[in-house]
């Protein structure tokens, strides 16, 4: 282990790291095969982690495919808790485990399924198209999911000439602009949830927005370009609208990691999670990845070898989604992976 992760990591991560990691990973390597279990990692992974315990990396899209597909009996989710409960919605006889309580997700945070019953009452008729990035409970009041790499087939899909889109504002405004769409966003009142309907508009936002994304601006864009004149800059979709147009490329992370692999640029600039620039490097060595490593996702960084050995040693921590939210959830999920 050791041996084949410092020949991809050395790069990135030091040796008195890579000694100690690869120790942890080949128990849990281990344990996973005395559990029956199947490790899936987000790309947002640290290098020594996303190198040697997944049986699976990928985004949210590629990673839940996986997780309906597996016969094992454990799926362990290197990732935050909406994907894991995204699992556990796809495979529900299967023991779903995060090993990290506390990995939340601001995005997932932002919204409750009481907001889009209200939503729904205030826009009858309109279908909701909830972003993966949500609990179980919001996935089950929608009509269909969607990830950062399907959202505008996904809105096509729907031929509606209005739709409520959730919860991610910039998400929303990026798709909005792709699909020639006038967005609105309604705001919280004293009387309820207001909006200006008079304005034309053929869909609805919410003013959710992921903590790391946001933090990009076009002011950094403008800076990093003054420095390194011929860099690639990719934005992912949950960047502001400003900052997906002044980039390069914008697109999932796996669409991301793919832009990178089949292009030819001097340098490369990610605006998302830091550590993706990592992986991106340690596979692609002759490609030169610059960093932005001051703005991290404090959930997905809660998940560590440390954890994820805990989580198979104690079976910790179970994700369970009551039946009833599940069934409804299971049908907006599923109709997002047939589109694909
Ligand atoms: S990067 Fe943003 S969207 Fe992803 S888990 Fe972290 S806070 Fe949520």
């Amino acid at each position: 282990m050791y041996q084949s992760n410092k020949q991809k990591l050395e790069r990135v991560v030091p040796d008195v790291e890579l000694r100690y990691k690869a120790e942890l990973a080949v128990e849990i390597n281990r344990l996973k095969s005395e559990r029956n279990a199947v490790i899936l990692g987000h790309n947002y992974m640290e290098p020594a982690l996303y190198y040697s315990i997944p049986d699976y990396v990928g985004d949210s899209l590629e990673l839940s495919r996986k997780a309906s597909q597996t016969d094992k009996d454990v799926i362990v989710f290197c990732g935050v808790r909406f994907m894991a409960e995204t699992a556990k919605i796809l495979n529900p006889t299967k023991t779903v485990l995060l090993p990290a309580k506390r990995a939340g997700c601001s995005l997932a945070e932002s919204i409750t399924a009481a907001d889009v019953r209200v939503l729904r009452k205030k826009f009858p008729g309109v279908p909701v198209v909830t972003y993966v990035n949500t609990y179980a409970d919001v996935k089950a009041e929608s009509d269909i999911c969607c990830t950062s790499g399907n959202a505008v087939a996904v809105v096509n899909s729907l031929h509606a000439d209005t739709i409520i889109f959730l919860p991610d504002e910039y998400l929303a405004g990026n798709v909005a602009r792709e699909t020639g769409k006038h967005i609105i966003f309604p705001t919280r009142t004293e009387g309820g949830l207001q909006a200006d309907t008079s304005l034309d508009y053929q869909m609805v936002g919410w003013h959710g927005r992921c903590e790391v994304h946001e933090k990009f601006t076009v002011k950094d864009i403008r800076d990093v370009r003054a420095q390194f004149p011929e860099v690639s800059i990719l934005a992912h979709p949950e960047c502001s609208p400003e900052v997906t147009a002044a980039a390069d490329f914008s697109g999932s992370t796996g669409a991301m990691i793919k832009y990178v692999q089949e292009s030819q640029a001097p340098q490369y600039l990610l605006l998302t999670e830091c550590a993706m620039g990592d992986n991106i490097a340690a596979a692609n060595p002759e490609k030169d990845m610059l960093r932005l490593c001051s703005v991290r996702c404090p959930h997905m960084n809660e998940i560590t070898l440390e954890d994820t050995l805990k989580a198979l040693q104690a079976f910790q921590y179970v994700i369970e989604v009551p039946e009833e939210i599940r069934v409804r959830a299971y049908r907006a999920v599923e109709r997002m992976i047939a589109i694909g």
